[in-house]
C-alpha cells in the first residue's frame, strides 16, 4: 500500500486521502513513512530549503482566547507587551535577515486584527523595506478585511500568513473567540489579491493525528504554499501549561504523512522545534519538510543560525536565496 501510495504521489503529484494516511499511520515504521516522504518531497520541491524569519512586531494584549497562546489576554503569562516595534528595530531585524540570506521576512502581530493607527505605521515600515529590496516580504497579522490587506500589497507585501491552527472539528475546543470560517474569509480575500498564502497549524495540543492531517489537507485545499508546523511548546499561564508533550516520533510521522496530504507544499519547520533532538530533526528535514523559520528579532542569535545552516547543508539541501536563487513557494 505505502508503495502504491507514494508512486502516486510521485507520478502525478496526487495527494491521499485522509483515511488513506490513517491506514499507512497504522501499518507502516516511521522509518518507512519518513523515507518515502522524503521521495516526494525531492521530486516535487526540489533540494532547495526555505528559511523564513519573524519580528514579533506587536506583541500580547490580544482580546482572543486561544489556549495554546502566551499572547492572549485571557492567560497570566507575563508576556511583553506593546503596541508596535519601532522602525529602527524592524529595520535592522530586516536587514540582519536578508544579511543572512533568509529568504522571506515577516511582521508578526498579536490580536484579533490591526488598528487603522498601527496599520499605518506597519504600512510606512514595509514600504522602506521593500524600498531596500532583497527580500520577499509577508504579514500575519490576524484577520484582516480586504481594504487592510489592499493596504499591505500597496506596501510590497506579498505574501500572507493566517494559520489555521488544527483541524476545523477541534479548534472549537482551543478557542471561543473566532472561528475557522473567520480565519479562511481572509485567507481567501488575501488570495484574490495576488497574496501567496502561508497556513499551518500547531501539533501537541491534544489532537489526533487524524486533526493534523484534516489541517494539512484544508491548508493545501485553500491554496496555500507554504504550511507552517508549530511544535507546542506549554506556556505557563496558559490552559495548556500541563499539556502532555508530543513525542518525536509522532512528530516524526506527522510530518511524513501530512507530505503525503500536501505533496507540493512548501512544509515549514517553525516554532518549538528547538525541543527536538538534532537527531529528529535531521530524520525530519528528510522526512517531508522543507522549510524552517530561522533565527529571532535579536541580532545575538548568529551562531544558531549558523548551525541551522550547517544543519541543512548536511542533510542534503541548498539554502535559498544566498546566491540569488529565488524559489518560489
Ligand atoms: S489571536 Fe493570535 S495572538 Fe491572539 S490569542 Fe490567538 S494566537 Fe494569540
Amino acid at each position: 500500500m505505502l508503495e502504491r501510495l507514494k508512486l502516486k504521489a510521485l507520478e502525478e503529484g496526487t495527494p491521499i486521502t485522509i483515511e488513506e494516511a490513517l491506514e499507512l499511520n497504522r501499518r507502516y515504521s516511521t522509518d518507512e513513512l519518513r523515507h518515502a516522504a522524503d521521495e516526494i518531497r525531492l521530486k516535487w520541491c526540489g533540494n532547495v530549503i526555505h528559511t523564513c524569519s519573524i519580528v514579533n512586531a506587536r506583541s500580547g494584549r490580544c482580546s482572543e482566547d486561544c489556549k495554546w497562546c502566551a499572547q492572549s489576554a485571557h492567560h497570566k503569562t507575563g508576556v511583553k507587551e506593546y503596541d508596535y516595534i519601532s522602525e529602527n528595530e524592524m529595520m535592522s531585524a530586516f536587514r540582519t535577515n536578508r544579511n543572512r540570506g533568509v529568504s522571506c521576512f515577516s511582521m508578526v502581530t498579536s490580536g484579533r486584527k490591526v488598528i487603522p493607527e498601527q496599520m499605518y505605521q506597519f504600512c510606512r515600515m514595509f514600504k522602506k523595506a521593500s524600498d531596500e529590496g532583497g527580500i520577499k516580504l509577508c504579514a500575519s497579522m490576524g484577520l484582516l478585511d480586504r481594504d487592510q490587506l489592499q493596504q499591505l500589497w500597496d506596501a510590497g507585501v506579498r505574501k500572507y500568513h493566517c494559520n489555521l491552527e488544527t483541524s476545523r472539528s477541534y479548534f472549537p475546543a482551543l478557542c471561543s473567540t473566532h472561528s475557522i470560517d473567520d480565519k479562511l474569509k481572509t485567507i481567501y480575500i488575501a488570495r484574490e489579491i495576488g497574496f501567496k498564502v502561508c497556513c499551518g497549524g500547531i501539533i501537541g495540543m491534544g489532537e489526533t493525528m487524524r486533526d493534523r492531517l484534516e489541517l494539512a489537507e484544508m491548508a493545501r485545499e485553500v491554496g496555500a504554499s507554504s504550511i507552517p508546523i508549530n511544535i507546542l511548546q506549554p506556556i505557563k499561564g496558559t490552559p495548556l501549561e500541563n499539556i502532555e508533550k508530543i513525542t518525536e516520533d509522532e512528530v516524526t510521522r506527522s510530518v511524513a504523512l501530512m507530505r503525503f496530504v500536501a505533496p507540493k507544499c512548501t512544509l515549514h519547520f517553525a516554532g518549538g522545534r528547538a525541543q527536538l533532538s538534532k537527531e529528529a530533526m535531521v530524520n525530519i528535514l528528510r522526512g517531508g519538510m522543507n522549510g524552517a523559520l530561522i533565527g529571532d528579532m535579536l541580532t545575538t542569535v548568529g551562531n544558531k543560525v549558523a548551525d541551522d545552516y550547517k544543519m541543512f547543508n548536511e542533510t542534503g539541501y541548498e539554502i535559498e536565496d544566498q546566491d540569488g536563487i529565488i524559489t518560489e513557494d
